[in-house]
């Protein structure tokens, strides 16, 4: 860091302020996480100099002896750690892992079945402003009213009308388990493939705290960086027969070079999450999210579907009298970082929302529990009443910025100098 300080002091000065913003305020964005110093410490090697396009021992570079070493044992730990019989670690992000995916499994025109984007499904999943609804033909499905849960008999039904070739489950904001068996049968019955899009779960299912969807699916598709805690990145898990069509799907033909620092950090978060104390950790997510959601429940905000079982809970703020926007904006004055978002048949604007969403993977890294749950819960309330445009408002929302302060110091996520 001292090199950088001299070389580029204004870039140094960003990276420090970002540090004291991670420490200083609450992290409840469901889909970020702190990896550890050993993840960074990979992220910032010279493995980011080489170009190794190909896969290990067939690369079109010379020199990659080191980069197939990191990526064989990248490999190696996803195949053990998930059980799945090929993994690919090169797409460089969660988006780029499903359009190979889609490439790997689907031509363009083909209809694809996935969970729409305004009931919990991902931009990928087939919305029109991406490539997913653009070049495919994107059929949705919802959640129910009463429950907020996936219908599967209309999953079916819409299933047998269609036909479609690729069927999607796995969401950005779900909060509940997902039936991977029940889709494994729809998709058997109508001839289609069955893509689980675990980036949010892959964490949880790697520490065994929510069922794994890899023996079901054809393919699996995740990100590295949320509950996982790795790098920035995505990841394709495969049955053995698909193996050459997911690995020409991501190189050459939708990405170049791979990311070696990326993969090489990827390994190392995958080592870490083969421990016991990852076990611990995943479970302990999934516990505070589900006191943050009864705790928030008694403030007055619903929780959508009931309540969790995942590391996310999203929250109906219609009755709290807030929108989703104005409870995003004064969480965030008072250092609470959350999302605001649609809730199933939101009658808001999206950029409005009726709902927020909030996720336990950062805290619980931090080593919170249950107790700092309940006390989060009355900050987050506490900051979503308070109107910074009043005097009490912003008065309110500065003593709840100390508060946040005191309580984000008793668990620091990195030592002062990282
Ligand atoms: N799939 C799901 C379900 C996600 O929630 C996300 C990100 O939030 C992605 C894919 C995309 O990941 P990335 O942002 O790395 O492209």
């Amino acid at each position: 860091f001292a090199a950088l300080e001299r070389g580029d002091p204004e870039i140094a000065h960003v990276l420090l302020a970002e540090v004291e913003r991670q420490r200083s305020g609450l992290q409840l964005i469901a889909g970020e996480n702190f990896t550890s110093t050993a993840v960074l410490a990979a992220l910032g090697s010279t493995l980011a100099n080489k170009y190794a396009e190909g896969y290990p021992g067939e690369r079109y570079y010379g020199g990659c002896a080191e980069a197939d070493h990191a990526e064989r044992l990248a490999v190696e730990r996803a195949r053990e750690l998930f059980g799945a019989e090929h993994v690919n670690v090169q797409p460089h992000s969660g988006a780029a892992a499903n359009l190979a995916a889609y490439a790997a499994l689907a031509e363009p025109g083909d209809p694809v079945l996935a969970m729409e984007l305004s009931h919990g499904g991902h931009l990928t999943h087939g919305s029109r402003v991406n490539f997913s609804g653009k070049w495919f033909h994107p059929i949705g499905y919802r959640v129910t009213a009463d429950t907020e849960q996936i219908d599967y008999d209309e999953v079916r039904d819409l299933a047998l009308a269609h036909r479609p070739k690729l069927i999607i489950c796995g969401a950005t904001a779900y909060p509940r388990l997902i039936d991977f068996v029940r889709f494994r049968e729809i998709a058997d019955e109508v001839g289609a493939y069955l893509m689980v899009d675990a980036a949010h779960i892959i964490g949880l299912v790697a520490g065994r705290a929510v069922p794994s969807p890899v023996p079901h699916a054809d393919v699996v598709t995740c990100t590295t960086h949320k509950a996982l805690r790795g790098p920035r990145g995505g990841m394709i898990l495969c049955r053995g027969e698909l193996a050459q069509r997911v690995d020409k799907a991501v190189f050459p033909f939708t990405q170049g070079g791979p990311m070696m620092h990326v993969i090489a950090a990827k390994a190392v978060a995958l080592r870490e999450a083969a421990s016991p104390q990852f076990s611990s950790y995943a479970s302990q997510a999934v516990e505070n999210a589900r006191e943050l959601a009864r705790a928030l429940a008694e403030e007055g905000m619903r929780p959508v579907a009931g309540g969790t079982d995942s590391h996310l809970v999203l929250l109906d703020l219609r009755g709290f009298g807030v929108t989703g926007h104005d409870a995003e904006v004064r969480c965030a004055r008072a250092g609470i970082m959350v999302n605001r978002n649609a809730v199933p048949y939101d009658p808001a604007k999206p950029a409005v929302t009726s709902g927020i969403r909030i996720g336990t993977p950062s805290v619980t890294t931090q080593g919170m529990g249950t107790d700092q749950m309940r006390r989060i819960a009355g900050l987050i309330a506490a900051a979503a009443c308070a109107d910074p445009g009043t005097r009490d408002g912003a008065d309110a929302l500065e003593d709840l910025k100390r508060d946040v302060h005191a309580l984000v110091a008793e668990f620091p996520p990195y030592p002062l100098h990282v």
